[in-house]
């Protein structure tokens, strides 16, 4: 089950989009979107969402360990600088 961002919870801040490895995630007219085809459900997006926009239907979110799938080998070169930069 991959992640879908809740449209009346985002505030559109993008931190979900920069930290995501596989840039699965985009601004979309109501709020950021998540592509499913591309989303390999590695959590990353859901840890750092301030406000807990994200989710992933079906999942209870105390019975997973987030960012398990994460490898730092699937990062774009140039998102972790971003988020140094603090976007
Ligand atoms: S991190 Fe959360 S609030 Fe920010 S754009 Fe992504 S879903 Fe929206
Ligand atoms: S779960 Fe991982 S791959 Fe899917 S959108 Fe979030 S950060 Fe990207």
């Amino acid at each position: 089950m991959v992640e879908v961002i809740d449209s009346d919870v985002c505030i559109s801040c993008g931190i979900c989009a920069e930290v995501c490895p596989c840039v699965a995630i985009k601004e979309g007219a109501l709020s950021y979107v998540i592509n499913s085809d591309i989303c390999i459900d590695c959590g990353i997006c859901e840890s750092y969402c301030p406000v807990e926009a994200i989710s992933a239907p079906g999942r209870h979110p105390s019975s997973e360990n987030k960012g398990d799938n994460f490898s730092p080998s699937l990062r774009p070169s140039n998102s972790k600088d971003k988020f140094k930069r603090g976007i």
